[in-house]
């Protein structure tokens, strides 16, 4: 990518969003940001940001216009495990009408580059009801059963980028997030994740006191460092590869060892308290890299203690903003190297 590339990302108001155009901007380039809702904890560095509904195809028309050279489409409905797994339609209709009129307003507007961020919920279910899986390779999504609602939207638009890259020869990216955390995320509300809900559990939670967690919390996954995921997002833009490719961490962890990891960061004994009746999704989930280390070269590499050090302390700072625990003591500055 030269100095002047023009991008477009949507979703830009959106927690990866926000985080690929502070990079961006960093990197020199001619960054358009695209979403219904400013990003919610700090100012947008794009040179410009436009509130449209992309659900909309003359909002999509407006968004691709102007010469774009890459579009970074994050733009979905979306949220952890919770709220996924209670608005099937919502989120299959949302999703679906941003993807397929995004492809067409790109191919329309000649954009040379589409990346759609997809997700490693499109895994075929019955290779997840292990809390020990076996890490999930590109080829395990099909045959077809993704989580239902969200996979399934996303499977979808996966062969969408592919037919319109073979019709149109539209040039697309297609990119397999698994469970990416980080500072900027949403931490409460219902559309958190796991990482993020945890962080915020604990720091509500008194020394000794307790703290609920959804199932029996031996459910696994890997979970990925913002910082990492926006240097795979830039990697895989620049790459020659146009098929579905993974981008996660490969290290799997169970719910309870995840709140172990935050509990000791921040230095609190915590009983743990199981809820059976929440969903929990699919038993065991994990990244083979595989794929990504040979096409790239690379692969994300910032541990989980790294990571969450610094989002515990973003949370745990934004809960003393709003008054809802004491001032954050000393553990609460550290920052990766
Ligand atoms: P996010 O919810 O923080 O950001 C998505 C953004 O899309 C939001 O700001 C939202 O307002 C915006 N949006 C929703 N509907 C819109 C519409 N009609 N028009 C314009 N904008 C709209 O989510 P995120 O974590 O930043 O995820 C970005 C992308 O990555 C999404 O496509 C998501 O499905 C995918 N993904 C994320 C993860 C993860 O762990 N964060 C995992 C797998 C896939």
């Amino acid at each position: 990518m030269n100095q002047q590339t023009r991008v477009l990302v949507t979703g830009a108001g959106g927690f990866i969003g926000h985080h690929l155009i502070n990079r961006l901007i960093a990197d020199g380039h001619w960054v358009r940001g695209v979403d219904i809702k400013e990003p919610a904890y700090e100012a947008t560095a794009a040179a410009e940001f436009e509130l449209l509904d992309l659900r909309k195809f003359d909002n999509c028309l407006i968004a691709t216009r102007g010469g774009i050279d890459q579009v970074y489409n994050l733009a979905a409905d979306m949220g952890g495990i919770g709220f996924i797994s209670a608005n099937h339609a919502d989120i299959a209709r949302n999703n679906t009408l941003i993807n397929v009129h995004m492809l067409e307003a790109s191919r329309l507007q000649n954009v040379k580059r589409f990346l759609f961020s997809s997700s490693a919920c499109v895994y075929a279910q019955s290779k997840q009801m292990d809390a020990a899986v076996d890490p999930l390779r590109e080829e395990d999504a099909y045959p077809a059963e993704p989580e239902p609602g969200y996979g399934w939207e996303k499977l979808y638009a996966e062969q969408l980028c592919l037919y319109f890259a073979q019709d149109y020869r539209l040039d697309t990216r297609l990119v397999r997030f698994h469970n990416v955390y980080g500072p900027l995320g949403t931490y409460d509300g219902g559309r958190e994740k796991a990482p993020a809900a945890v962080c915020r559990k604990v720091a509500l939670a008194d020394d000794g006191g307790t703290i609920h967690i959804w199932g029996d919390g031996e459910q696994t996954r890997s979970f990925m460092y913002i910082e990492d995921c926006v240097e795979g997002l830039l990697r895989i833009m620049a790459s020659d590869f146009d098929k579905p490719l993974n981008l996660g961490t490969d290290r799997l962890i169970t719910i309870n060892g995840l709140v172990d990891l935050v509990a000791d960061i921040a230095g609190k004994k915590l009983v743990r308290q199981h809820d059976l009746s929440k969903p929990q999704g699919v038993r065991g989930r994990n990244s083979d890299n595989s794929l990504l280390r040979k096409v790239l070269g690379w692969e994300p590499s910032i541990s989980l203690e790294q990571g969450l050090a610094v989002t515990y302390a973003w949370i745990e700072q934004e809960l003393a903003k709003a008054g809802r625990v004491r001032q954050p003591t000393a553990h609460s500055t550290r920052r990766i190297a």
